[in-house]
């Protein structure tokens, strides 16, 4: 019988970020600054292990902690992979979790930094994140359609898979059409875009539990996760139907998503959107083959 489905209980975490909290980032930032804090990260790994996670994959950060994590993850029985990093445009979303560039010869030079750092995969923030102001709504900047298809080329040509952090139809289809591996929240996606998602066989990481983090909170515009999680369990329900590749990934540590259980709720929400444990596994497994070293 296949390893990975002995066990029905065990969870494959495809979008976490392992130095934040699930409530303040800020509060993370400080507490890695002066040298990541081992004890810190020692113990969620314990958790995650406990609570049945056997692989993670993350979405980078910019003091070093996932690397440290990837570093001793072994000791807790959990395959980990991370970008180390994600590369953001300068002045766009993405300082928390990466590095910045300018132009495509400074993105080489992150992807070349990246290896250089036991990178398994790269991270290319094309978009903003959900402002929680307004339905659809997202925070500005990001990549042009046009500038993606010479990045993600370049880091191909590196020999890396490419998780792309993309929000938007029109960012997503571009992403797709250069080529991405995979698409990341990948919310306020049209039919076309889904169609496209599945043809080219990207895998999507539709992290509804980072939407879901955010209702009820104070300061946002009220009812905005609701609408914009209902539209996003549609979508994967779509989704499904179009036979896509879907993977679980909370975004576990950001923002009212638990560093730890946040898996187990995606998994229930993937659940009330069609999914069953064995289209869940058939994304985590596509996810598990490709991000890592080509
Ligand atoms: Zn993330």
């Amino acid at each position: 019988m296949d390893a990975l489905i002995v066990n029905n209980k065990t969870y494959r975490e495809c979008h976490g970020h392992i130095f934040m909290d699930g409530s303040s980032y800020k509060d993370a930032m400080e507490l890695h600054k002066n040298g990541v804090d081992a004890g810190v990260i020692s113990a969620r790994l314990k958790a995650l292990s406990e609570a049945g996670v056997e692989y993670y994959r993350d979405g980078g950060d910019r003091l070093g902690a996932s690397s440290f994590a990837a570093r001793i993850a072994a000791d807790y029985g959990i395959e980990y992979r991370t970008c180390v990093f994600a590369a953001h445009k300068k002045g766009s979303y993405g300082w928390i979790v990466g590095h910045a560039f300018s132009n495509a010869s400074e993105f080489y030079r992150l992807v070349l930094r990246a290896k250089a750092e036991g990178a398994d995969f790269i991270k290319l923030m094309v978009s903003g994140i959900m402002d929680f102001k307004t339905f659809g709504g997202l925070t500005g900047g990001g990549l042009k359609p046009r500038e993606i298809p010479e990045l993600i080329k370049i880091a191909h040509g590196e020999g890396f898979r490419v998780m792309s952090h993309a929000n938007g139809a029109d960012v997503i289809k571009a992403a797709l059409e250069a080529g991405a591996d995979s698409i990341e929240h990948g919310y306020f996606m049209d039919g076309a875009c889904l169609k496209l998602l599945a043809e080219t066989g990207a895998v999507w990481v539709p992290t509804l539990a980072a939407a879901a983090g955010f209702i009820g909170r104070e300061g946002f515009g009220p009812g905005v996760a609701e609408q914009n999680l209902a539209l996003q369990l549609e979508n994967v329900r779509k989704a499904v139907g179009l036979g896509a590749l879907i993977a679980a990934g909370s975004d576990a540590g950001a923002f009212g998503v638990d560093p730890v259980q946040g898996i187990a709720r995606e998994h229930e929400l993937l659940k009330s959107a069609g999914m069953a444990e064995k289209d869940i596994l058939r994304g985590d497994r596509a996810v598990m083959e490709r991000f890592r070293r080509l």
